[in-house]
């Protein structure tokens, strides 16, 4: 019997379970690799966008102190100037480094973990979740514990103990395409540098100022267009693409292409999931030989690693106490139970790949910061359970803004914090005190302001 089990132990999982434990939780991490990070390190996603507003780190806590210790060891640069322009920051990491990190994290605030186990099924008894199904090489077993959180992503554990979900955007129910992330390296990044310099015109997001990719020793691109264009009409390309993109890691030459697009599949489905797989594959490979052939610095590149799972941007988001809206977002709405400020631009690649889905009035001003409220983690349908990360109860475009890795971060220490206090008193996640919770995060290093909260 655990007070707190964590079922996922992605970025949110696993900073819940490091938060639960720290706050005095007999914590459980339970996780279907061998390994922590979720997409991070799955998925080959990368790099963490954005811990800052402005000049100001709204990320901190156990988020902040795992790239302060990455830092420390060279497995990471910590926060550098984004060279696209598009969010304040950027924080690149070696993906090895952080899974290592992450699990000595968890293990030195005396939480447990369970690798290569996959949640499969709940019970559920008056509303409160009273063991979740778990499968793993020694068949099903049952776990139990006072108070569940859902670090799956997917909403998975929320979905299969009756918590009502919703996927897409309410018209159609169309979600963000799906990318297969490509690393590839022996990556020339200079002659990249010197490409960008000498073919402004091929990069517009910089509209001119070149002089930005001198601010940081780590390169992240959007652009190549002409490049793009050309390979769309020799046929080398055969899918829609909004651009190139692609990031470099912690590692000289490494970099993270995000250039695939997988259109029109539904991650909650396993048959369309799996054809996703295999499309994100052909795309992967067609994309391997047209950088090698095509652009700047890949001549001698090498696809090293595409992830034992194809990254997915959206599916269910639970429908919870509270819908997380885009107003909210681009107001800077003030909740007296915030958790978790962020920064990032609603950031929505399009369901189908044709038309633009970000509209003027989806866009955040400069230098704001909102707020993600803790009603936006639990329901009304089960009374012990949190669910944490990029699934929250939040609207298709707010979701665009918020599911990026250090606020589904931070998102997860406000959920594992609630999380050990309602497993002291009963295990019933909304009776919690919203002040105390507050105050221990403040004490475990959270950034949170209270300022006019309402
Ligand atoms: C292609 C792509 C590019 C992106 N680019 C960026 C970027 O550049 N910067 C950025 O900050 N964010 C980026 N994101 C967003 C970001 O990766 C995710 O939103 C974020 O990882 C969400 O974190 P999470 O902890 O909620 O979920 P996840 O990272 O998905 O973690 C979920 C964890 O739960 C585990 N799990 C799932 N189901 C089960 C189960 N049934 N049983 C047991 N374990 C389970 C998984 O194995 C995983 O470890 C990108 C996403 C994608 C897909």
């Amino acid at each position: 019997m655990y007070d707190v089990i964590v079922v996922g132990g992605g970025i949110s999982g696993a900073v819940a379970a490091i938060a639960s434990s720290r706050a005095g939780a007999k914590t459980l991490l339970v996780e279907r690799y061998g390994f922590l990070g979720g997409m991070l390190t799955a998925a080959g996603v990368g790099p963490m966008m954005t811990f800052h507003v402005g000049q100001e780190q709204v990320i901190q806590g156990i988020t902040g102190e795992l790239i302060d210790r990455l830092k420390n060891k060279g497995k990471s640069p910590g926060h550098v100037v984004d060279t696209i322009g598009y969010t304040y920051t950027i924080t690149p990491f070696d993906a090895e480094g952080m899974k290592y990190e992450l699990e000595c994290m968890l293990l030195e605030s005396g939480g447990e973990l369970l690798y290569h186990t996959q949640l499969v099924d709940t019970k559920v008894e008056n509303g409160k979740i009273k063991e979740i199904i778990v499968s793993n090489r020694g068949g099903l077993q049952s776990l139990s514990a006072k108070v569940f959180i859902d670090g799956t992503g997917n909403a998975d554990l929320s979905y299969l103990a009756g918590v009502p979900c919703v996927k897409g955007r309410p018209q159609d129910g169309a979600m963000q395409p799906m990318t297969t992330n490509m690393k590839m390296t022996n990556v020339d990044t200079d002659a990249i540098r010197a490409y960008i310099k000498a073919h402004p015109e091929e990069f517009p997001y910089l509209e001119g100022n070149t002089d930005i990719i001198d601010e940081s020793s780590i390169l992240a691109v959007s652009g190549f267009a002409k490049t793009l264009e050309k390979g769309l009409e020799t046929g080398e390309l055969t899918f829609k693409i909004e651009g190139i993109l692609f990031f470099e890691t912690n590692n000289k030459g490494e970099v993270i292409i995000n250039t695939t697009r997988i259109h029109g599949y539904d991650p909650t489905d396993p048959w369309s999931f799996t054809k996703a797989e295999i499309e994100g594959r052909r795309q992967a490979m067609e994309l391997e030989t047209f950088f090698r052939n095509r652009v700047k610095g890949f001549e001698n590149a090498v696809l090293v690693h595409t992830g034992p799972e194809i990254g997915v941007r959206s599916s269910r988001q639970i429908e919870g106490e509270y819908v997380l809206t885009i107003e909210d977002i681009i107001t800077s709405k003030k909740f007296y139970d915030v958790i978790a400020h962020g920064g990032y631009p609603v950031d929505i690649h399009s369901p189908d790949g044709e038309e633009e889905v970000i509209t003027e009035d989806m866009h955040l001003p400069k230098n704001s910061m909102y707020s993600a409220p803790y009603r936006s983690l639990i329901n009304n349908h089960i009374t012990n359970l949190i669910t944490v990360g990029r699934c929250i109860s939040a609207t298709f475009e707010a979701q665009g803004a918020i599911r990026v890795t250090p606020m589904a971060g931070a998102i997860g220490h406000g959920g594992g914090v609630a999380a050990a206090l309602a497993a002291k008193q009963g295990g019933k996640a909304s009776d919690i005190s919203i002040s105390t919770l507050q105050a221990v995060l403040k004490e475990q290093g959270a950034y949170l302001n209270l300022e006019g909260s309402q």
